[in-house]
This record gives structure tokens, sequence and C-alpha cells, in this order.
């Protein structure tokens, strides 16, 4: 079967060398999910789990991830696609580098022009500025609609941030999603 346009950059993508995260990775971590989603979920960078099994968010995040996405949207991984603003895991969890985001963002650029999806949901302060091109952090940010390409943008707390920051944090999270479910009820998609 011909690979899809999306299935054709993933496997570019898989020996990217375009940043020294290259060197210490397992594998890259493209995304995964329904390629024709209306609902995105950027991230922030793959963590050793992730980085060993080559698919974003299935850590503790990702448990939480997907809790709060059936109860709050009555949506499952495979309604929607999970992405990362950096494909590949920093040493030690650390924080990816500018120039690492930078390197990456073309691969983030593709994934929003083959998936085009009408809402994003960014996941904490990495994605939500990059995506949003602001310096405000996230718990300014979140709380509101932004008007984003052809639809919305959601900005949520990290949801190791949410298990970090307990119940207040995980409610603050839950009333998010539920935004980005109106948000994706506005545009006609479910
Ligand atoms: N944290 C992220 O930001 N992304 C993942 O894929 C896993 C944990």
């Amino acid at each position: 079967m011909v690979p899809s346009p999306l299935e054709t950059v993933s496997i570019e993508a898989s020996t990217c060398t375009r940043c020294a995260l290259a060197e210490g990775r397992t594998q890259v971590v493209f995304g995964m999910g329904n390629p024709n989603a209306d609902l995105l979920f950027v991230g922030e960078a793959p963590g050793a789990e992730e980085d060993r099994q080559g698919l974003p968010f299935v850590g503790r995040s990702g448990k939480l991830l997907d809790r709060l996405m059936e109860e709050e949207m009555g949506l499952t991984r495979r309604d929607c696609y999970i992405a990362n603003t950096t494909m590949c895991r920093p040493p030690g969890n650390r924080d990816p580098k500018p120039e690492e985001t930078t390197a990456c963002r073309p691969w983030l650029e593709q994934k929003l022009e083959l998936i085009d999806p009408r809402v994003v949901v960014t996941l904490g302060n990495f994605a939500s500025k990059l995506l949003l091109e602001t310096t405000v952090g996230i718990t300014k940010l979140r709380g509101r609609t932004y008007p984003f390409r052809n639809g919305f943008l959601v900005p949520t707390l990290h949801p190791a941030a949410a298990l970090r920051g307990g119940g207040a944090a995980t409610a603050q999270m839950r009333a998010d999603l539920v935004r980005a479910k109106l948000a994706l009820a506005e545009v006609g998609a479910r």
C-alpha cells in the first residue's frame, strides 16, 4: 500500500539528525493517533518510556491525559492525534533547548499542515508558548480559547504538572479540556 503523506513524513523523520538529541535517543517519537483528527494535542518532549516505546505520552502523564480526555471529552487516543514540540528525548528528562525545539519545528509544522486539526490543545509551557508565539507562561495563558489557524487553540497544564499540583491543578486541566470540547462543537467537529 502507498504510504499516506503523514506516514511518508514519519519515515523521513525517523532518521532525523537536525539536532544533538539524535545522539542520545533510542528512537524518534513522531506522534500517534488519527491522521484525520479534528483534535491535536501537543506536548513537550518524550520521556524515558516514550523513548523506549516510540510513542508519545505512554508513561504516568499519558495515563492521566487518557483519563481526563475520556472523562471530560468522551474521547480516546483513536479520536485525536498526539505529538510533541520535540520528537527526541532530552537526556535526563531536562527541558528541550531552544535550538532543539527550533530544529524540530518544521516537523511539527508538517503535522499541522497534514493533519489540519480544527482544535489544538497545547500541554504545558513549551507547546503553549511556541504555538501562541508568546513569552507569557501557561498559568496566565490557560483558562481561555485562542483563535488558531482555521480553528482554535486551548492551552492547558502539562499532565505532569497536574500530577504534581494535585486536585486544584487537575481541576484546571479538566476545565480546559471542556473548553476544547466546546471549541470542537463550535467548529462543527466532535
Ligand atoms: N511528556 C511530554 O511532554 N510528552 C510525552 O510524550 C511524554 C511526556
